[in-house]
């Protein structure tokens, strides 16, 4: 069942990655290269690094 609900965003696919190094959140999502489902990779605008973040 889907239950839009703005107020609650679990997902976080798009959006809302914080870097590890500067807390900024003008982050991009990159494609997964590899099997691991369970982290995704993202690229900081800001620092320009890039880390995993775990879901
Ligand atoms: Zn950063």
């Amino acid at each position: 069942m889907r239950r839009p609900d703005p107020s609650v965003d679990t997902s976080g696919d798009e959006t809302g990655a914080e870097c590890p190094y500067c807390d900024s959140t003008d982050t991009e999502r990159e494609h997964p290269k590899g099997p691991s489902l369970c982290r995704s990779m993202h690229y900081c605008n800001d620092c320009e690094q890039p880390f995993e973040k775990f879901e």
